[in-house]
C-alpha cells in the first residue's frame, strides 16, 4: 500500500519490472500465509485452550489488530485492482480474487479505499507505538537473545574461584536476589514468549504439574519487575518463587531444548539452588546427606576403602602413581556401591580383556566426579572435589578415559576444562563402537530381543550423542530395535539427574514410569540404556507398574557382553 501511495502521489518509482511481480506475488502469500496463522493460533488459544500455553489478559486486542491489518490491506489491494483493472493483477492473487468480490462496490471505492487506507495506517502505527508494552517485542528481543546465547557447552555454569571469594567478609554465591542477575538472564526472562513447548516436555511438568519451566520463567518475571532488588524467596509480602519448586528440576535440558528463544533454564535453576544450598543451608535432607557424605568421604555412598570391596584381587590391574596405561577405565560412585550396576562395569572389563586393549582403573583412588555437588548447588564441595581428584589424575599416566556413566562423561569432558585439565574422555558407546569399527570385538551371538534404545539426558542432549549406541544395537545379530514415540532429542527423562537419584521428592507419577509404559506401548521386551541413573529408575518403573516380567533393562555394554562372549 504504501510503495503504491509513493508511486501515485509522488511519482517516485521504487519497485518496478520483475522484482516489483515478484515482490506482489511473495507479499500477496506471505499476507495469507500470516491470516492463516493467525486463525490457527486465535483457535488454539481460545478454542482447544492447551493448558501449557500462556494467555494473557489483552492478548485477543493484539491478534484482533494483526487480522485487520493484514484483512485491511488486501481490501485495499482489491479496490485499486477493481479500479484500475491492473494489468499485473495475476502477480496479486488474493487482492485479484478479492477485487471480483468487490467490484459491485466500485461506485463506493472512493470513500471505502479512503476508510480502510487511514484505518490501516492507523493501526498499524498503534501497533509499532505499543510494541515496548506488547508480545510484538520479542520480534527484536529474541533475535537478540538468541545471537548472545550461551555459545560454551550445554550445562556450563559461571566458574568462580571459590575459595579466593570466601576469603571476602560479603562472600555470597548463586541467585538470592534479583541484582544477581546478568543483563543477558534478565534478558531471557524477559523474551519468553509463553508458547509453552518447555511444559510440553518437561518430565517435572508431565509427571505431575508442580513445576512448569513456563511458569518458572514467568514466576521470575514477576519477581524481577517488581520495584527494588527483591530476594527470589521470602521476600517478605512481595512476589516470590517457591522454594521447593527447584528441587523437582531434573536438570535434563528438554525445555531449553526447544525452546525458541533458548532460555537457559537449567542454569537458573543450578544457580538458584547454590544460594538456597550455599548461603541458606535449605535443602532436601536427602540431598544435604549426599553432600555432607562427599565433604566428609569424598563421595556421596559410602567409605572410600569400600569402594573396591565388590572387585576380585587382581581382576583389574589398578594404577599407582607415576604408572602408565592406554585406556583409564573410570567406573564412577554409582557402579563402586551399588550392587545392581556392578554388573556393567563387570561386562565392560569382559569386553575390554576380550578387545586386548591396555587398560586400568584408579581403585580407592577413584573419588567422586563432583557432578553430585555440582548440581545440587555446592560449589565449594564441587570445587574441592575436583581439585581433589585432578590432583590425583595428574599423578598417573593414559591416553584416554572411558566411563558408562553419561553424569561422569560430563563433568570430566567439559567442568574438568574449566579448572585447567583437558581429559581425552569418552562414553563406553563411543569406545565400544571404536573396538567394533576396528575389528577388536564381535559380535557373534543372536540377541533375539524387541529392543528399544532410551536415550539419556546427559548422553543425547548434552553431547549429542544419538546414533552411536543405536549403530551398535543394530549391530547385533537377530535383535529388532524399535524406537518410543519420544527418542533421540525428543527422549523423555528417566527422572533421576538433577541429584533426584539422592532426592525422592514425590509429586504425581514418577517420570521413569511414564517411559516404561510408553516401552510397553510398543510391545518392547528391553530397554536399552547407557547411563546408570537411567537404569535405576526404569528398573524401579518397571516394578512399580508391574511390567517387570515383560520388560527388562540392560545397559548396552551388558547386551554387547552378551553378543560377543
Ligand atoms: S531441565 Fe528438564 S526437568 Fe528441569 S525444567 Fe527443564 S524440562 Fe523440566
Ligand atoms: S519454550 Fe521458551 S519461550 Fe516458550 S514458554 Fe518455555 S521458556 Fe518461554
Amino acid at each position: 500500500t504504501t510503495v503504491v501511495f509513493l508511486e501515485a502521489d509522488f511519482k517516485i518509482k521504487i519497485f518496478h519490472g520483475w522484482f516489483y511481480l515478484l515482490l506482489s506475488l511473495l507479499a500477496d502469500i506471505a499476507g495469507a500465509v500470516a491470516i492463516a496463522g493467525i486463525l490457527i493460533a486465535i483457535i488454539r488459544r481460545w478454542v482447544i485452550k492447551p493448558p501449557t500455553i500462556e494467555r494473557r489478559k489483552y492478548d485477543w486486542l493484539l491478534y484482533l489488530a494483526l487480522l485487520f491489518i493484514l484483512l485491511s490491506g488486501f481490501i485495499l489491494e482489491g479496490l485499486r485492482i477493481a479500479v484500475t483493472e491492473d494489468p499485473w493483477a495475476n502477480f496479486s492473487p488474493v487482492g485479484l480474487g478479492l477485487s471480483k468480490i468487490l467490484s459491485p462496490l466500485i461506485p463506493y471505492a472512493k470513500p471505502l479505499h479512503a476508510f480502510f487506507w487511514w484505518s490501516h495506517l492507523s493501526a498499524v502505527a498503534v501497533l509499532i507505538a505499543t510494541m515496548p508494552w506488547s508480545r510484538l517485542l520479542h520480534i527484536f528481543t529474541l533475535p537478540v537473545g538468541v545471537f548472545f546465547r550461551n555459545l560454551s557447552f550445554k550445562g556450563s555454569l559461571p566458574r568462580l574461584d571459590i575459595e579466593k571469594l570466601m576469603e571476602k567478609e560479603d562472600f555470597s554465591y548463586g541467585l538470592i536476589e534479583t541484582s544477581n542477575l546478568t543483563w543477558k538472564q534478565r534478558m531471557d526472562i524477559d523474551i519468553c514468549i509463553g508458547c509453552g513447548r518447555c511444559e510440553e516436555v518437561c518430565p517435572s511438568a508431565l509427571s505431575g504439574g508442580f513445576l512448569s519451566p513456563r511458569k518458572f520463567i514467568s514466576e521470575l518475571k514477576s519477581v524481577v519487575t517488581q520495584n527494588g532488588s527483591s530476594k527470589f524467596f521470602d521476600s517478605n509480602g512481595g512476589k516470590s518463587i517457591d522454594k521447593n519448586l527447584i528441587w523437582y528440576c531434573r536438570t535434563c535440558h528438554a525445555c531449553s531444548t526447544v525452546c525458541p528463544t533458548m532460555i537457559e533454564h537449567v542454569r537458573f535453576m543450578v544457580e538458584l539452588r547454590q544460594g538456597r544450598t550455599m548461603m541458606e543451608g535449605d535443602l532436601p535432607v536427602d540431598a544435604s546427606r549426599a553432600l555432607e557424605s562427599m565433604r566428609t568421604r569424598g563421595n556421596p555412598w559410602g567409605p572410600q576403602m569400600e569402594r573396591m570391596e565388590w572387585l576380585k584381587p587382581n581382576e583389574v590391574r589398578v594404577l599407582s602413581p607415576g604408572e602408565k596405561t592406554d585406556i583409564l577405565y573410570w567406573l564412577g560412585c554409582c557402579t563402586s556401591y551399588d550392587q545392581t550396576k556392578q554388573k556393567i562395569a563387570v561386562n565392560m572389563v569382559k569386553i575390554l580383556k576380550k578387545s586386548g586393549v591396555d587398560f586400568a582403573i584408579l581403585g580407592d583412588e577413584e573419588l567422586c566426579c563432583g557432578d553430585p555437588a555440582r548440581i545440587l548447588g555446592d560449589e565449594s564441595i564441587f570445587q574441592e572435589t575436583v581439585k581433589k581428584q585432578l590432583d590425583k589424575i595428574q599423578k598417573v599416566s593414559f591416553n584416554k578415559i572411558i566411563t558408562h556413566c553419561p553424569h561422569c562423561y560430563h563433568v570430566l569432558k567439559n567442568e574438568y576444562k574449566t579448572f585447567g585439565a583437558n581429559l581425552n574422555v569418552l562414553h563406553h558407546s563411543e569406545y565400544l563402537y571404536e573396538l567394533l569399527s576396528t575389528n577388536k570385538i564381535t559380535l557373534k551371538n543372536s540377541y533375539p530381543h524387541r529392543v528399544t534404545y532410551h536415550d539419556p539426558c546427559y548422553l543425547g542432549r548434552y553431547q549429542g550423542i544419538y546414533e552411536l549406541p543405536r549403530k551398535i544395537l543394530r549391530a547385533i545379530p537377530e535383535i529388532n530395535l524399535i524406537e518410543m514415540n519420544h527418542h533421540h532429542s525428543n527422549s523423555l527423562c528417566c527422572g533421576g539427574g538433577g541429584g533426584h537419584y539422592w532426592m525422592d521428592l514425590k509429586n504425581g507419577v514418577r517420570p521413569g514410569e511414564i517411559r516404561v509404559e510408553e516401552a510397553s506401548s510398543i510391545n518392547a521386551d528391553m530397554i536399552a540404556v547407557g547411563c546408570v541413573y537411567c537404569l535405576q529408575m526404569l528398573d524401579d518403573a518397571l516394578k512399580s507398574k508391574n511390567l517387570e516380567e515383560k520388560i527388562h533393562v540392560e545397559d548396552i555394554a551388558s547386551i554387547v557382553a552378551e553378543s560377543i562372549m
